[in-house]
Order: structure tokens, then C-alpha cells, then sequence
């Protein structure tokens, strides 16, 4: 159980990041709602956390934003006293080959999902050194440790998680915060939903578990990750993808 844990999830008002604050706030957290532009998804998704029994808040805040980043951890941190939990899910694709990638969509990709990811780390790590506590999940992809073509951003973004997964979990463990990634395969979100019909037959045919994955497939794995049971993990990138990738 979370009870008494604040927790943190970015992207909270869509996907797989709705279905991470949705679990955590059924296992007892308290959720802050993180959402970029989406904030009537973000009002949904409270509205059923409180429906269930549970309870949270939304907070606007683009990740890729320092300084917003660092309001957004002091108001959590004057509000609640405390922050045990951070889940960087936040991303965007943008994806097409490499000769049309224009600047503009190799910066963006990369600012929001491992910038994003490095802006909520940093200004995390302060309150949870003093609690001398604290459990970080990042959320990777599959794309980050095979590559693919037509996400040459993206695939960047993603390795670049797992690095600063690593690192992180490095520099904190010693101070009893772990820092992990989960790494989904092709899960069914508004994300996936932009595949063609062939293009998922043409994944499908290379996932042993036969099938696209869920939000709560995540979501389920996250939570074991901030869990105590989950106390002596940290540095790891935990695939969730039917197989897909076997490194
Ligand atoms: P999604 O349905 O497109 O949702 C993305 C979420 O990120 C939304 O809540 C969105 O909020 C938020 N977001 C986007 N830009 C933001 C920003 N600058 N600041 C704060 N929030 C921002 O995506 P998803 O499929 O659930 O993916 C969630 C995570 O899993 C991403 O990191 C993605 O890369 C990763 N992933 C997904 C899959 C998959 O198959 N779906 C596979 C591997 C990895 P607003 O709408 O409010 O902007």
C-alpha cells in the first residue's frame, strides 16, 4: 500500500501516464495530476480518483520548462510536506525519417522527454534527500534500446532516459531513493492509435506475446517499482513489451 505517500505522475491526463495516477491513488497516494494541455482530460481523470475514494490534484506544467518544473515541486512540497514519489511519463513523438526531421521537432522531442524527465529528477531529489527517501520511475521504451527507423528523436530520447536512469540511480542510492525505468513495448494509447492497420500486423508479428499491451501492463509494473517490496531495485530498466525486446 501507498498510504501517506505523495506521488507525482507527468502526462497524467491521457494514456498510460491516466492509468499510473489511477493505480496509485487506488493503492492509497495522493496524486498530483501532472498535464500539459490537456486540462479537462486532467479534471476527468481527479474526478475518478476522488469518485473511488482517493484523492489528488491537478497541476499545468510543461516539463520541458526548468523554471515551471521547480514551482510545480515547491507548491507540491508546500502543500503536502512531502514528496515520496516521481513518475516522469510525459513524452510526445514526432516522428518521420531522419532527411525530413526538421530541428525544431529533434528539439522538442528530446526537451520534453528527457530534459522533462532530467527537470522533475533534479528539483525532486531536493525534498527527497532530506526525507532520506524516495522512489523514481522513468518511462523508457522499447525504442530507446533497439532504435527505429523514423524516430530518430524519439529512439534518442528514450536511450537518453536509461542513461540518466542509471546515473541518477547512481548518485542517490546512497541516500535511500531509487531510480528505475519501465521500458513498454507497443501499448494501446491515443499514441498507438496513429499506427496503421498494417504497420500494427507488421509489430505484431514480432511480439512472442502476440498482442499490444495494456495501460494497466504499466501502470502494474510501476507500481511494484515505488512499492517497498521493491526496496533493494534500482538502475533498471524493466521491459513491458510481450517479448519484443530481450537484451
Ligand atoms: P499519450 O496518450 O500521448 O499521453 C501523453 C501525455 O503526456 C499526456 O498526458 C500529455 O498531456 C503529456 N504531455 C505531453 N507533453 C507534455 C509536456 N510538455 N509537459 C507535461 N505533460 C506533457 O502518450 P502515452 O502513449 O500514454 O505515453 C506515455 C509515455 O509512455 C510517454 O513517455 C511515451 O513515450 C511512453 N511510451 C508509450 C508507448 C505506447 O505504446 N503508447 C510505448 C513506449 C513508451 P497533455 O495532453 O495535457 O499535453
Amino acid at each position: 500500500m501507498l498510504t501517506e505517500k505523495i506521488a507525482l505522475v507527468t502526462g497524467a491526463s491521457r494514456g498510460i501516464g491516466r492509468e499510473i495516477a489511477k493505480t496509485l491513488a487506488g493503492l492509497g497516494a495522493t496524486v498530483i495530476i501532472n498535464y500539459n494541455g490537456s486540462e479537462a482530460s486532467a479534471n476527468a481523470v481527479l474526478e475518478e480518483i476522488t469518485r473511488a475514494g482517493g484523492s489528488g490534484a491537478c497541476y499545468q506544467c510543461n516539463v520541458a520548462d526548468h523554471d515551471k518544473v521547480k514551482e510545480m515541486i515547491t507548491w507540491i512540497v508546500k502543500t503536502y510536506k512531502r514528496l515520496d514519489i516521481v513518475v516522469n511519463n510525459a513524452g510526445i513523438t514526432k516522428d518521420t525519417l531522419m532527411m525530413g526531421m526538421s530541428e525544431a521537432d529533434f528539439d522538442s522531442v528530446i526537451n520534453i522527454n528527457l530534459k522533462g524527465t532530467f527537470n522533475c529528477i533534479k528539483h525532486a531529489v531536493r525534498p527527497m534527500l532530506k526525507q532520506r527517501s524516495g522512489r523514481i520511475v522513468n518511462i523508457s521504451s522499447v525504442v530507446g534500446r533497439a532504435g527505429n527507423a523514423g524516430q530518430a528523436n524519439y529512439a534518442a530520447s528514450k536511450a537518453g532516459v536509461i542513461g540518466l536512469t542509471m546515473s541518477a540511480a547512481k548518485e542517490l542510492g546512497s541516500r535511500g531513493i531509487t531510480v528505475n525505468a519501465v521500458a513498454p513495448g507497443f501499448i494501446a494509447t491515443e499514441m498507438t492509435d496513429a499506427l496503421t492497420e498494417d504497420q500494427k500486423a507488421a509489430i505484431l508479428k514480432n511480439i512472442p506475446l502476440q498482442t499490444l499491451g495494456t495501460t494497466k501492463d504499466v501502470a502494474d509494473t510501476v507500481a511494484f517499482l515505488v512499492s517497498d517490496e521493491a526496496r533493494y531495485i534500482t538502475g533498471q530498466t524493466i521491459s513491458v513489451d510481450g517479448g519484443l525486446y530481450m537484451g
